[in-house]
């Protein structure tokens, strides 16, 4: 049994037999052959390896003719490598000791030696651990024809495991039948960890290498609450495991009669608890898991699978969706944040930028595009007309781009009036604190609007230049870091002192240790995934005030982001000790 650690970015457990994406695409059928069969999967093996060297030595001709014999050479040595008798043996010998099918048999013994060449830590020999993976795949593609899977159209129920997934991957996998995934690469707040939590598949990102441990079909437990994949678990481990499960299903399913009741502190105080959705569908989810209304719709999801631009009947559509669903409480709508991890513009592709994150993107792009944000504007209006909508600009790092996007939008309300199209001309503008330079001038941007939205994925990112997505800095991404809470600390105040109301729309508000943090540095309104929801209304009703301030007071002394975290997974394990596992 191999025990990965990882970070955890969607709760619960499951436990299947693992579909290895990058490396295989192939999904494995089964692993055992019954004892006494092997000749005829001997007789399957040596057909595929006869194929494989065929098509080996097809690609040799083809590239030598394409580009030179010392690149058609590379598959010579591919042919070579497959018509090895050492290699054949090997996996012969699993096939007829341990009754492995010829497709498991053949993807240990390539992952084995590509594992051993990896442990020699030789630089010069990484290329040949993807050359043993390419081998592999080619065999298993004379073995099962070609039956190459989709993970849109899978039959069985598996356990995801890849290199990385981008958040698009994400969104689109079935999850009937992927019943959780984990990946090598991948940051706390990517948005892939995001959707995740969106579809409630439990996953663990950041695990580092580990494909070459695994072959499809493996038994493998994604542990989405504490952040651990394992491998091959035995019989024990699986059992703890399974109790595991039952128990977090049992403490959701308590927290579902929390729905109807009111996010109130021990003593009385009342807190807004807000949904974050992605697509219109999950206004249902909001209302299912007791959200008091749509604290943050991010709305370049309408870009998923799509070729063209929405147009305003697409945005206005969407948004009436959530509207009318939500039936009067209030709905964010935050304009357009594309680029970086997230999807691109399809009307304004940019040249690729040397550094996504602080390129053209979200604001910027709008700004730069001013018929695709107005577009989105005029349709944010519209809905406005129906409901307690608000709009939220995001990445806003100056008082002119928040200027800028205002001049825009009073455009767009002088064309509906022209126009005789009715809206909410007191519609709450909002702007993201998400970029450092906006949370040092929150005293002036309080001024122009009628409220904050604290993006804390992009200000922990922008503020410790942590990349959110890397798994090799998820160590300094954190979002205790005492510079973070610092400037959430300076926008709260801001915000008081202008009486601006401001929310939490980041990870950080879903996640149950910093719920009384937030509350005792004086937030009052919190947007979470609403899976999070239960979890912290449950929270929220289970601590005062004065206990939440005293654990405020208290982190404000603590110097490090590590000692402050675990101080606060201590008193969140005092006062609810479920959530913290
Ligand atoms: C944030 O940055 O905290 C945020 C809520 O926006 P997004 O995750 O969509 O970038
Ligand atoms: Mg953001």
């Amino acid at each position: 049994m191999e025990v990965r650690r990882g970070i955890p970015v969607s709760p619960g457990v499951s436990i299947g037999p693992a579909l290895v994406l990058d490396t295989e695409s192939y999904r494995i059928p089964q692993r055992f052959i019954a004892p006494g069969s092997y000749p005829e999967e001997i007789n399957r093996l040596h057909a595929a390896l006869r194929g494989a060297v065929a098509e080996s030595r097809d690609m040799q001709r083809v590239v030598t003719e394409r580009v030179g014999e010392q690149y058609g050479a590379i598959f010579g040595a591919h042919a070579l490598a497959l018509d090895d008798a050492g290699l054949r043996q090997e996996i012969e010998a699993a096939i007829r000791d341990q009754s492995f099918s010829a497709e498991h048999a053949v993807s240990r013994v390539m992952r084995r030696r590509a594992k051993a060449l990896e442990s020699l830590n030789q630089p010069l020999l990484a290329g040949r651990v993807t050359d043993l993976f390419d081998l592999e795949k080619r065999i298993l593609k004379h073995l099962l024809g070609e039956r190459q899977e989709q993970v849109q159209h899978l039959s069985q129920p598996i356990i995801l495991l890849a290199h990385d997934l981008t958040p698009s991957e994400t969104a689109q996998l079935d999850r009937e039948h992927v019943l959780a995934f984990a990946t090598e690469a991948g940051g706390r707040a990517s948005h892939t960890a995001i959707m995740a939590g969106v579809l409630q598949i439990p996953a663990v990102v950041g695990l580092g290498r580990f494909l070459t441990d695994v072959s499809g079909g493996d038994t493998v437990i994604v542990d989405g609450n504490k952040g651990a994949l394992l491998i091959n678990p035995d019989e024990e481990t699986r059992e703890e495991y399974e109790r595991a499960r039952r128990a977090f299903a049992g403490f959701e399913e308590r927290l579902t009669e929390l729905r109807d009741m009111p996010a109130v502190t021990k003593d009385g105080q009342r807190i807004q608890l807000l949904g974050n959705i992605e697509f219109d569908q999950e206004a249902e989810q909001c209302l299912e898991r007791g959200a008091d209304g749509v604290g943050l719709y991010r709305t370049e999801f309408l870009y998923l699978g799509k070729e063209k631009d929405p147009t305003e009947e697409d945005h206005f559509t969407a948004y009436m969706h959530v509207v009318e669903r939500m039936a009067g409480r209030p709905v964010v709508i935050r304009t357009l944040d594309l680029g970086a991890d997230k999807f691109s513009s399809v009307s304004d592709p940019r040249n690729e930028e040397r550094n996504p994150f602080l390129g053209v993107r979200s604001i910027r792009l709008c700004l730069a595009n001013s018929r695709l944000f107005k577009t989105q504007m005029r349709a944010i209006l519209r809905a406005s007309a129906h409901g307690d909508v608000r709009i939220l600009f995001p990445m806003i790092s100056t008082l002119d781009e928040l200027r800028q996007s205002k001049f825009l939008l009073n455009e767009v309300m002088e064309d509906l009036d022209e126009q005789g199209i009715a809206f909410n001309r007191a519609l709450p503008i909002g702007t993201m604190i998400e970029v450092p330079s906006a949370a040092v001038m929150a005293d002036q941007l309080a001024k122009e609007v009628d409220f904050f939205s604290l993006g804390t994925n992009d200000l922990i990112q922008y503020t410790l230049a942590a990349d959110r997505t890397n798994e090799n800095v998820a160590g300094l991404y954190n979002a205790a870091d005492p510079a973070v809470l610092r400037l959430i600390e300076r926008v709260v105040q801001a915000a008081a002192e202008a009486d601006v109301e401001v929310n939490v729309c980041g990870e950080m508000s879903g996640e149950p240790v910093y719920t009384m943090l937030l509350l005792g540095m004086g937030l009052r309104q919190l947007s979470a995934t609403p899976h999070n929801v239960p979890e912290i209304k449950k929270l929220i009703r289970s601590v005062t005030l004065e206990e939440a301030r005293q654990v405020a007071r208290a982190v404000h002394n603590i110097e490090t982001a590590r000692e402050i975290n675990n101080y606060l997974r201590e008193q969140t394990r005092r006062v609810l000790p479920e959530v913290v596992g």
